[in-house]
């Protein structure tokens, strides 16, 4: 999948990254909520770097930028996510019922 790589996505998926782990410190539960993978529901390792790991944070596009080319750089449209998540996930649309399903993927 074709992506650009600018400084500016950078900027934004480190901000991004940095308010997920933030949100995963927090006392309050229903921000810590925030901070999961949103297609499984389940915390992220916000202490490996991205990428690194199956259970490290990915930068995760609600509307895919296959699709949505415009939205790339929308933080409305993205979503923290287990990097292996993402990966399963693949260009599947988000109401195909994941996070029920994930025995499917296997
Ligand atoms: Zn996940």
């Amino acid at each position: 999948m074709a992506r650009s790589n600018t400084r500016r996505m950078n900027l934004l998926r480190d901000e991004f990254l940095a308010e997920g782990r933030k949100q995963s410190e927090s006392d309050d539960p229903e921000v810590r909520d925030l901070s999961e993978c949103w297609l499984c529901k389940m915390p992220i390792d916000y202490v490996a770097d991205p990428h690194s790991t199956d259970d490290s944070h990915n930068l995760d596009h609600y509307f895919i930028v296959r699709d949505y080319p415009e939205l790339e750089e929308d933080v409305g449209n993205f979503r923290h996510a287990h990097r292996l998540c993402n990966l399963n996930r693949g260009t599947k649309s988000p109401s195909l019922g994941l996070g029920t399903a994930v025995a499917d993927w296997w």
